[in-house]
C-alpha cells in the first residue's frame, strides 16, 4: 500500500493552458484532470496563486558543450566557420579545454541536461548524434526522432563528441522521414557565404516542412518568404549570435511579415560555448535585443517548438499528456511576464512525467507523495531539494555546475 504513488492535486493555482487557464490540476505521471475536485487519495497542495506552466522546450543545444564556458579569440566573426577555424588550435593546445574534453561523455551530457532541468526546460533538441548516454536516468527528455546535419560549410568536418562529421546535408535530409524534424544550421554569420546558404539549401531540396533551420542570422526578408512558402521553421539563438557576430536574426521583421510566422519561429539556448546560461536567460537576451513581446517569447519556448519538433505532447498542459510541469510564483499578473522575469532559482518546482526533480523545500510533501526521497542542494544561493538520485549524480559528477552545491 505504501509503495503507491499518490496523485497530486494542485489547488489555488493558475494553470496555464494553451487557450486560457484553470485554478487546479491533478497529476500522476500524466495530467489526470484540470479544474476538478481532488480525489480522496490525492495529496492536496495549495499553490497560493502560483502559476503551473508546461515544461519548457529548448529547441537548440549541443548538450556535451555546456561546461567549457564561452569560447572565442576575437571580438567578432563574420561566419561560424571562421570562429571554428580560429578555435581549432586551442581545442588541441589549451590545457583547460583539453581537460574539459577529456571528461566522460556521460558526465558532459549530464551537465547539459542539468542546465536545462534547473531552468524548467523539460524537453531539449540536441544537435548532434543521439548518444546512448541519454538513457533512462538522463535529467530531461531529449528529442529522439530527428535527422540532422551540422551545416553546409562543415559537412566533412568533425562536430560530434566522438569526431562524427557534420554530415552530407542533402543525403541526411533525404534520409530523414518527413514526419521527423531535420535540424541544420543556416546563415550562421554575416558574410556573403552565410547570406547565400538558404538558397543553396533550397536548391539541394532540403527546405521542407520538417526543416528546422538554426540561427538564420543572415536571412533577409526574401529568404523568410521562402522559408514560410516551404513551411519550414527557424530556431533563434540571440545570445549565441550576439556573442559571435554582434548581430542576430531579423525575428521582429519575420514575425511582422505574416501572422503565420509565429508558428515557425522558436527559441534555443544553444550551448554555453556561445549561448546564455540557460533558456530563461536566453528569453531575457531575446527581449533585450529587439521588441518581442513576453507572450510571443512564451510561445517560442512552448507550443511552437513542440510543433516544429513534432512533439504533440510537449509544450502544453492537457489532460492525458505527460505531467511535465513548472511551478512559478505569480510575481506578475501575466505568466509570460513572470517567466521572462524568472531566473532558475525562482522556480518552485519542476516535474517530468510527474516525478518531482528539483524544487523548494516547501514542496517536500510532493516528493514524498510521489515516492521520491530528497537531498538538499544549493542553487545560486537558494535552498532547494533535489530528488536523491539526481542529487547524488550531481555530487558524483566530475564536472561541477557553477551555482549548484551539494551537501
Ligand atoms: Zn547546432
Amino acid at each position: 500500500m505504501l509503495s503507491w504513488r499518490r496523485p497530486i492535486s494542485f489547488v489555488n493555482a493558475r494553470v496555464v493552458l494553451p487557450d486560457g487557464g484553470a485554478s487546479s490540476i491533478r497529476v500522476g505521471a500524466r495530467v489526470l484532470d484540470i479544474d476538478a475536485k481532488p480525489a480522496t487519495n490525492d495529496l492536496v497542495v495549495d499553490l497560493g496563486g502560483s502559476f503551473v506552466l508546461p515544461g519548457l522546450v529548448n529547441a537548440h543545444d549541443h548538450l556535451e558543450l555546456n561546461h567549457y564556458g564561452r569560447l572565442k579569440r576575437r571580438d567578432r566573426y563574420d561566419n561560424a566557420s571562421e570562429w571554428i577555424e580560429d578555435l581549432r588550435p586551442a581545442l588541441q593546445g589549451d590545457p583547460a579545454i583539453r581537460e574539459n574534453t577529456a571528461h566522460p561523455l556521460g558526465a558532459r551530457l549530464f551537465i547539459g541536461g542539468l542546465k536545462n532541468l534547473l531552468a524548467g526546460t523539460t524537453t531539449v533538441a540536441h544537435h548532434n548524434p543521439f548518444y546512448r548516454e541519454f538513457g533512462r536516468r538522463f535529467p530531461v527528455r531529449v528529442v529522439k526522432r530527428y535527422g540532422w546535419a551540422h551545416s553546409l560549410s562543415l559537412e566533412r568536418q568533425a562536430v560530434g563528441a566522438h569526431g562524427e562529421p557534420g554530415g552530407d546535408v542533402r543525403g541526411r535530409y533525404a534520409g530523414t522521414p518527413a514526419s521527423a524534424p531535420f535540424m541544420v544550421h543556416v546563415g550562421e554569420g554575416i558574410d556573403r557565404a552565410a547570406a547565400e546558404e538558404l538558397l543553396a539549401l533550397e536548391a539541394l531540396g532540403c527546405l521542407g516542412r520538417n526543416t528546422v533551420l538554426v540561427h538564420g542570422v543572415a536571412l533577409g526578408p526574401a529568404d523568410w518568404e521562402r522559408v514560410m512558402a516551404r513551411g519550414a521553421g527557424l530556431v533563434w539563438c540571440p545570445a549565441s549570435n550576439a556573442f559571435l557576430f554582434r548581430r542576430t536574426a531579423q525575428v521582429r521583421q519575420f514575425l511582422d511579415a505574416s501572422e503565420a510566422s509565429s508558428a515557425h519561429i522558436c527559441l534555443g539556448s544553444d550551448s554555453r560555448v556561445t549561448g546564455a546560461r540557460d533558456l530563461l536567460d536566453e528569453l531575457r537576451a531575446a527581449a533585450a535585443v529587439m521588441p518581442i513581446t513576453p507572450r510571443e517569447l512564451f510561445r517560442m519556448v512552448t507550443t511552437t517548438p513542440a510543433r516544429m519538433l513534432r512533439l504533440p505532447d510537449a509544450g502544453r498542459i492537457a489532460i492525458g499528456g505527460p505531467a511535465d510541469l513548472v511551478v512559478l510564483p505569480s510575481t506578475k499578473t501575466d505568466p509570460a511576464d513572470a517567466l521572462l522575469a524568472a531566473s532558475r532559482r525562482d522556480l518552485s518546482l519542476v516535474l517530468i512525467d510527474g516525478h518531482p526533480l528539483v524544487g523548494s523545500p516547501a514542496f517536500e510533501a510532493v516528493f514524498g507523495a510521489r515516492r521520491a526521497t530528497t537531498r538538499p542542494i544549493g542553487l545560486d544561493g537558494a535552498e532547494r531539494v533535489a530528488e536523491s538520485t539526481l542529487a547524488r549524480t550531481i555530487a558524483k559528477c566530475p564536472i561541477k555546475e557553477p551555482g549548484v552545491e551539494t551537501f
